[in-house]
């Protein structure tokens, strides 16, 4: 380690969206700063936008507010080295190309494009690597007016080493050899006068004081001419470490947004994105595939997820304390943090332990917080008011308790919508009520008689309602089967769900009676 203040930095283009991956990437970042009692920065690599930056950004904001993955430079919080946005930039990036092209780091270069492609696939005709001729580089004055006589315009481009090697240093990967001549003459400024990222992400390194360069190993091979530049800049270098993508579920391809259909065939990533599909309809929530799906944080928020499963699950994807610990509280991950234990190869992305993070980290919840997790789904639903009413919690709570392991995520409450429907509102499901309730020759009759009986009930607690039950089965000569089918559907419209008792007492006598009569109306 240096002995700079640590500060790093992630830099996301604005694309409307907050990919998993790069999520895990940022989450380093942002262990190791905060590890190291340093500074995590938000940089936004807006230099190709054609869209509108800020609705394109929001949602990488809000994704990384609702992970908690605080930013203490950047936009909405500012900080000593703004403009944060590379789009803002442009002239200290316009100063940066003219040093180098005074201390001869780079040239302008007249060539037409269709004469450096002609000279690239020559040289894949003959079967060597392409190395540019250099032929309309400007090397003085006269050489860019007699080019510009002809017509032409220039770029800029770094006037590469072209022998020897380079030794990058990489903290995840350890020395990474290169060699100079399998460099191009990259470009680093258009015609128009616009700045490339190798020349943008280099300055903005030197002007943030980022001491670590922590990204997608994609990057290390841009790594060689970032590196030029900064030299030939005079900066100081920052460190780097390259850590491996998140790869598909069960391959090392790069996850990616664009191969849903793929992943879809995929059991458990079908299962996840299922999931995410049955809470959106139930809340009205507008879905395309391009913009809710579980490659997108922005899902597991909507689905009701916990923010501290997902982080615990993402930081596993690629690091790891020992070969067993898996649950980490935020403290314990920052202080056990370190780029050492970074993997160097690509870690999957594992619904189904994603999902058991999820699961446990929900089961473990305290009771106050589940609550307040599931209240906006029902509100989403239109099942209850907002602000809700003084009855919300306790319903919900006895509702929880009763579930218990069935709500995996917040959005789950809406299994039991039927806890918040009027009793003049209740739902039937259709088949349920065909099977359990028209059919059966005795059903209605049996349920007449079950609904007279808890009329009269004194008691209206879970206990004391299936003691009432199974002593009227005993007496009546008849099976529970037959009647307790019957009675879910009729109290709770579905045929699934948590234990009988417990709904009814839940629902109380005048809301069981009310829906049981309304059950029995039906059959006619
Ligand atoms: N905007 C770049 C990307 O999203 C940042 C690359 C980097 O971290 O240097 O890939």
């Amino acid at each position: 380690m240096t002995d700079r203040p640590v500060r790093t930095r992630f830099a996301p283009s604005p694309t409307g969206y907050l990919h998993i991956g790069g999520v895990r990437t940022a989450l380093f970042n942002w262990l190791f700063a905060r590890k190291h009692g340093g500074q995590f920065i938000l940089r936004i690599d807006d230099t190709d936008q054609q869209r509108n930056v800020a609705e394109a950004l929001q949602p990488i904001l809000d994704g990384f507010r609702w992970l908690g993955l605080d930013w203490d430079e950047g936009p909405e919080v500012g900080g000593p080295c703004e403009p944060y946005y590379q789009s803002q930039r442009s002239e200290r990036y316009a100063s940066a190309v003219q040093t180098l092209l005074e201390n001869g780091a780079a040239y302008r270069d007249y060539a037409k494009s269709e004469e450096v492609q002609a000279e690239r696939e020559a040289a894949e005709k003959e079967k060597r690597s392409f190395v540019y001729s250099r032929k309309w580089m400007a090397e003085s004055a006269e050489d860019c007016a007699r080019f510009e006589a002809e017509g032409r315009t220039a770029i800029v481009r770094l006037k590469m080493p072209r022998e020897g090697k380079l030794i990058v240093k990489d903290l995840v990967r350890g020395d990474v050899e290169f060699a100079w001549e399998r460099e191009q003459d990259h470009v680093i400024q258009r015609a128009d006068g616009s700045c490339l990222y190798h020349l943008a992400t280099v300055v903005d390194e030197h002007d943030f004081k980022i001491s670590h360069v922590i990204r997608a190993e994609e990057h290390l091979s841009n790594t060689p001419r970032q590196i030029y530049i900064a030299q030939q800049l005079g900066y100081e270098l920052p460190e780097f470490a390259h850590i491996p993508f998140v790869a598909e579920p069960g391959s090392k391809t790069k996850l990616s947004k664009r191969k849903l259909e793929k992943y879809m065939k995929n059991r458990d990533f079908k299962a996840l994105n299922d999931l995410g599909q049955t809470v959106a309809s139930r809340i009205g929530l507008e879905t395309s595939a391009e913009t809710f799906n579980p490659v997108i944080v922005n899902f597991y928020e909507e689905v009701g997820f916990l923010a501290d499963a997902v982080v615990n699950y993402l930081v596993l994807l690629g690091w790891s304390l020992d070969d067993k610990t898996e649950d980490f509280s935020r403290e314990e991950m920052i202080e056990n943090f370190s780029l050492e234990r970074v993997n160097k190869a690509a870690a999957s992305f594992d619904p189904p332990k994603l999902l058991s993070f999820q699961d446990r980290y929900m089961q473990k919840l305290e009771m106050k917080k589940k609550v307040a997790k599931c209240v906006p789904f029902l509100q989403k639903a239109g099942l209850i008011a907002d602000p809700p009413d003084c009855n919300t919690a306790p319903r919900l709570t006895e509702i929880l308790t009763a579930a218990d392991d069935r709500i995996k995520v917040a959005g789950d409450i809406l299994d039991f919508g039927a806890f918040f429907q009027s009793d003049e509102e209740l739902q039937f499901d259709e088949k349920a009520f065909e099977k359990r309730i028209r059919k059966p020759e005795e059903a209605a009759t049996l349920l007449k008689e079950f609904r007279d009986l808890l009329a009269d009930a004194s008691e209206f607690d879970a206990a004391s309602l299936e003691k009432l039950l199974k002593d009227w089965v005993t007496s009546r000569g008849i099976k529970i089967g037959q009647i307790i089918h019957a009675l879910r559907v009729a109290t709770t419209g579905t045929a699934v769900g948590f234990g009988v008792f417990d709904s009814l007492a839940i629902l109380g006598k005048e809301s069981c009676l009310a829906r049981m009569d309304r059950a029995l109306a039906m059959v006619g």
